[in-house]
């Protein structure tokens, strides 16, 4: 390992834009000189699950890497094929979920009084079973892929998407289920970490060659785009690769959603709402902060659009009989025909025409005309009823070998698990949303817990992770998280958060993805939740309850003393100290508790029949929050704006103070990550 000494000596205090030398231990040589505030040598990398994205910080547009590798075959074994879930035949509960987008589609176009015509299907359908193949020849067809099929090396990323199945087996270095997980340790494709860190520092040295083709190599700075809820572990393990194996001599990270306020220039509360390819966050950011306990992570994305468009296209009699949808060619076809035709606007839904070209390994090219209606918007609207994405998917498991290889980061002391929890992640995979919930005073309720909710959940231990999948529906997640930022933090800024919803990623290019996402926020946010009256109501009845419980909390106190019960109004909790020998004692104080909690519900009852007959009575000017789903600024394309962001960063003066160099690595090791990140690491 490469032993750096720098002139400055104090790692702490390299928060000065001068140029630091450099000497090489083993050489003595002086190296380069870092200056951490030249954007110039600032690479900016963000590993995706579909593609990494990596450019220079003052480059307009990073390079797309697939997140692909291809291994050579050793033999001829066609190697662990799962069966694809991907055809026409399918479970009953997948027809019961497909009716109901169904109806919310038919409903939806009712409600825009857009006609549809009666026989759009059997159109359809009679259609795609006449419709022939045109055959092309190679030299008539300019875009054909050039196949490669020497299979004596690996190839990564773009080279790797021209490796055909019959040579090559492909893998996924960086996480494709992430759920924060930079790495993939999902499945059998890796048998140890080194194997799969190896991959990770081809596929960023493929990228940095792609980059740097024109300049020579040098030593860079690199600002890393993290996921918003990451795993420790990950983080650091990517942070010693770029210190250690790769030219970089300095590296920065920015968390996801932070990084997309910066490229969209938004200061105020936002919602930022980033649909991936195979996952989707809602998080809130409030004045440069990532609030954790709004923090969502949904296991559903654009692949799972792309997995039902090719489902519902079968289903109608799709002219390509035998489109093998998850071999590398075939997933191509199906992302291509979903980035062009997928639309979320109503207006577009008709019976139409569309074309493709299958280019498969050693078969002719060939043109297919083919027709389509509905499914063009059914599969987006599972963002909306994501539990139809479950059964077209191979769930693969955590290999239990990576895993152990590569542990989640304990406390020293406690072993208690120490990365980023989400309260509100944890809420919606075990107890449903607001949204889910019909009663008013249920609801209300509720919405009182989340302070207590949130202490509670802070002080557990957890030394297990839960590995559930969260499917909730992409408009219940939003009101969810919004909700407990809010109100865990200040309710008022419920209207900020309300009228800036950032959509990023690259499924929100889909046509009408803003103008469906405002509706469905709008349908689905309880009425409590949408009143702009609602924050003063909540404060102030927070703070009634907080009066009777101060007051009761003095009553238990008195009791104590005296090992007597006073006659109260309010009445007291069970928590006085020495009282507890006291068994008469103890019996009257749990009788004063139980008081307490039944004069809470009294005052939340009549507060809120109060509250909403003043609502709905005539001469009320109530009004409910607007809802504004923000796209990207014009210039801007949704899937890198992240990527945008971490350049701005890169370019202000700040940056100098989050870059860990060689040294600091060396001498602190991931301490150091306490004292040079933007946020509560
Ligand atoms: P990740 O960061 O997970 O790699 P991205 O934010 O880059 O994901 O988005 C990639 C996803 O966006 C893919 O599923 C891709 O199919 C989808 N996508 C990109 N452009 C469009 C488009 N115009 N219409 C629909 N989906 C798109």
């Amino acid at each position: 390992e490469r032993k750096t000494l720098r002139s400055s000596t104090n790692a702490n205090n390299n928060n000065t834009s001068t140029p630091k030398a450099v000497v090489d231990l083993k050489t003595g040589v002086m190296d380069d000189e870092i200056d951490l505030n030249d954007p110039n040598s600032t690479i900016i990398i963000q590993p995706g699950s579909e593609t990494m994205k990596i450019g220079f910080a003052l480059d307009e547009t990073p390079l797309l890497i697939p997140n692909l590798v291809a291994i050579p075959k050793k033999d001829d074994s066609k190697g662990p094929s799962t069966e694809s879930k991907l055809n026409t035949e399918q479970s009953e509960e997948f027809e019961d979920l497909k009716n109901e987008l169904h109806s919310t589609f038919k409903e939806r176009m009712r409600y825009y009084k857009r006609r549809i015509q009666p026989n759009s299907h059997e159109q359809v359908k009679s259609f795609n079973r006449n419709a022939q193949p045109e055959t092309i020849l190679d030299n008539n067809d300019p875009a054909r892929i050039r196949w490669i099929t020497q299979n004596d090396k690996v190839y990564y990323g773009n080279d790797a998407l021209l490796c055909p199945e019959s040579f090559f087996s492909h893998r996924k270095p960086f996480g494709t289920c992430r759920n924060g997980a930079l790495f993939n340790l999902m499945g059998s494709s890796y048998s140890s970490v080194q194997e799969l860190l190896g991959d990770v520092i081809k596929l960023i040295e493929f990228g940095l060659n792609k980059l740097l083709e024109a300049k020579n190599k040098d030593k860079y700075k690199a600002i890393l785009v993290i996921p918003d809820l990451f795993e420790k572990s990950h983080v650091e393990e990517m942070i010693r690769l770029l210190l250690t194996e790769l030219p970089f001599n300095a590296v920065a990270i920015i968390q996801e959603s932070l990084a997309t306020c910066y490229g969209a220039g938004i200061s105020t509360s936002t919602c930022v709402v980033n649909v991936g390819a195979s996952e989707t966050s809602v998080s809130c950011i409030d004045e440069g902060v990532v609030l954790e306990n709004s923090l969502i992570n949904l296991n559903y994305g654009g692949d799972d659009i792309t997995r039902l468009f090719s489902v519902l296209l079968k289903m109608n009699n799709f002219p390509y009989q035998d489109w093998n949808v998850e071999s590398i060619a075939g997933w191509n076809i199906a992302e291509t025909l979903k980035k062009q035709i997928v639309t979320l606007q109503d207006a577009d839904v008709t019976v139409q025409l569309s074309n493709f070209m299958k280019r498969v390994f050693n078969e002719p090219t060939e043109k297919y005309e083919f027709k389509t209606f509905d499914e063009v918007m059914l599969a987006p609207l599972a963002l909306f009823a994501p539990r139809i994405f479950s059964y077209l998917r191979n769930e693969e498991s955590k290999n239990s070998t990576l895993q152990y290889q590569l542990p989640e980061s304990k406390d020293l002391f406690t072993h208690e698990l120490n990365d980023w929890r989400s309260m509100t992640q944890e809420a919606c995979k075990n107890n449903g949303s607001y949204c889910d919930i019909s009663d008013e005073l249920q609801l209300l309720t509720a919405l009182l817990e989340v302070d207590s909710k949130l202490e509670a959940f802070q002080s557990e231990a957890t030394t297990t992770l839960d590995n559930k999948r969260n499917m909730l529906p992409l408009d219940k997640a939003i009101i969810q998280s919004i909700t407990d930022a809010c109100l865990s933090l200040d309710p008022s800024k419920m209207d900020s958060f309300y009228s800036n919803i950032l959509v990023v990623g690259g499924s929100s290019n889909i046509p009408a993805f803003d103008f469906m996402l405002t509706d469905r926020i709008n349908i689905w946010r309880p009425r409590l939740l949408s009143l702009s009256s609602f924050p003063q109501f909540y404060k102030n009845l927070s703070k009634e309850i907080k009066d009777l419980e101060m007051e009761s909390q003095s009553t238990a106190k008195l009791q104590a003393q005296t090992g007597s019960v006073v006659p109260t109004t309010g009445s007291s909790t069970p928590l006085a100290t020495n009282a507890g020998n006291d068994g008469e004692t103890m019996a009257d104080l749990n009788e004063v508790s139980k008081k307490l909690s039944s004069n809470i519900n009294d005052l939340i009852k009549t507060k809120l029949q109060d509250y909403i007959s003043n609502v709905e009575s005539q001469n009320s000017n109530e009004h409910y929050f607007p809802v504004g789903v923000v796209p990207p600024p014009r210039d801007m394309s949704a899937a890198i704006l992240s990527w945008k962001g971490a350049s701005v960063l890169a370019q202000i003066k700040l940056v100098e103070e989050l870059f860990i160099t060689n040294l600091d690595w060396d001498m602190h090791g991931s301490r150091i990550l306490q004292h040079k990140c933007i946020f509560t690491y």
